[in-house]
């Protein structure tokens, strides 16, 4: 079995040094790590001001609802691997509605204010609704309502969104990667339709769902064609359009850094058509680089909308990492590149009470010191990933499975 070629990432000087694409045999199982064991000085049970190795707080938790999707994204659940072999977690091993409701209140406990629903595909879990409904009814330390949202293919929003609503959901992201049918359906690689994903767009625009991020993964020789007409597109329509590096997620992916489209190129091909400016962050972890059009006169006009850039490879955002990632069968992932994460399952399925769940998730999250994304870019400036790849090489595991 030869080393998979994935699990690199660059910054654009390293583009040239990228082998050969392997596709690797998978298991997700790859070992969990020992959920600390408590001390007296361990920290309090309830502490919004709770900071991890790095001195970041705790504040959004994804949560995978299940590790199945109706797509094929070729960057995400390649055909070759995810086909009617693949063996996908068994009803069982699920976390129930129940369960997930009380980890998350574990998570609150220690500041968590926004959760996102991810997977896999989360609309395809059955009665979601329900989750949602019961979640809804958490508050944040502060006595605010949970800021609940979703990731979706929007494969099933036209049908879904205005139950979504109703069960509480506050909004959506949508995952869309161009416009033309031919370039969305190699991505999708099901065939699905574009003009479906816009209908659910439209569903989750009426029932109030927003505002609406979509988001769009630009994968060089792929999909760069669609980034003007996905502006264009969303351009004015009171929806924010998010360019996402490819990245080099999982092992399964044949991810290449010379099909990385950095976003300084994504940015600079829509401002050969369209004049932005740089916005400053709403708020303290985001992910996305937001910058704002402007309207004849280069004033910033709101109107039109936004895009935004998740540059995950070529500008990592580590510093002010706040995201907690809780798998389908209720393991704790402290980063999107992980190997491996804490299986809080045992502690949530046993009998003890709450606090213990919430001390663990505690104990875990102060000695958090990953920060892969920087670790990768220092380590790829500082040497030359084709003879020493080092940590970059590792084992990470599949983002269908941790959610994304
Ligand atoms: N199925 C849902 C969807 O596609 O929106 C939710 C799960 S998906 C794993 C979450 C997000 O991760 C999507 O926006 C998807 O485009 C993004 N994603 C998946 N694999 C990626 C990769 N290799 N690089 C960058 N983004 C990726
Ligand atoms: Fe499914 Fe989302 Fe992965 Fe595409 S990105 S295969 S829609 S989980
Ligand atoms: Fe957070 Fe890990 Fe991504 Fe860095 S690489 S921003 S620590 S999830």
């Amino acid at each position: 079995m030869k080393v998979p070629s994935s699990a690199v990432c660059a910054s654009k000087s390293t583009a040239h040094a990228v082998s050969e694409r392997v596709i690797p045999i998978i298991s997700q199982a790859l070992g969990n790590l020992s959920v600390p064991v408590l001390s007296s000085t361990d920290p309090a049970m309830a502490d919004p001001n709770l900071k991890d190795g790095l001195n970041r707080p705790l504040r959004d938790l994804r949560i995978s609802v299940t590790d199945r999707c109706n797509f094929r994204c070729s960057y995400c659940m390649p055909k070759e691997i995810f086909n009617s072999d693949y063996v996908y977690l068994p009803q069982s091993a699920l976390l129930s509605f129940e369960e997930i409701t009380r980890t998350a209140q574990s998570f609150i406990a220690l500041g968590v204010e926004k959760i996102r629903l991810t997977g896999g595909e989360p609309l395809l879990r059955k009665n979601l609704e329900v989750l949602i409904h019961q979640l809804s009814g958490l508050q944040t330390l502060s006595g605010h309502a949970l800021d609940i949202t979703l990731t979706t293919n929007g494969s099933l929003l036209a049908r879904k969104a205005q139950s979504l609503k109703d069960a509480g959901l506050k909004r959506v992201t949508v995952s869309l990667d161009g416009l033309d049918d031919a370039v969305f359906k190699s991505m999708n690689d099901v065939d699905f339709p574009v003009s479906d994903v816009l209908d659910g767009i439209a569903a989750a625009q009426a029932a109030g769902l927003g505002p609406i991020k979509v988001n769009m993964v630009v994968k060089k020789g792929t999909n760069e064609q669609e980034v003007l007409p996905m502006a264009r597109y969303f351009r004015g329509k009171g929806i924010a359009l998010r360019f996402i590096e490819y990245m080099d997620v999982g092992a399964t992916n044949g991810w290449r850094m010379n099909e990385v489209m950095p976003s300084a190129d994504v940015l600079q091909l829509l401002q050969t058509e369209l004049a932005l400016a740089p916005l400053a962050p709403s708020q303290t972890g985001e992910t996305a680089e937001r910058w704002g059009y402007l309207d004849a006169h280069g004033h910033h006009d709101a109107s039109l909308g936004e895009v935004g850039f998740i540059s995950s490879v070529t500008k990592a955002f580590c510093s002010d990492c706040n995201r907690a990632r809780l798998t389908t069968e209720g393991q704790l992932y402290l980063c999107l590149f992980a190997s491996q994460g804490y299986d809080l399952k045992p502690l949530i399925r046993s009998n003890s009470e709450p606090e213990a769940l919430t001390h663990a998730i505690a104990a875990i999250w102060s000695q958090r010191t990953e920060r892969y994304s920087e670790v990768r870019q220092q380590v790829l400036v500082e040497s030359d990933q084709a003879t020493d790849p080092g940590h970059a090489l590792k084992r990470k595991v599949e983002m269908s499975y941790i959610g994304g």
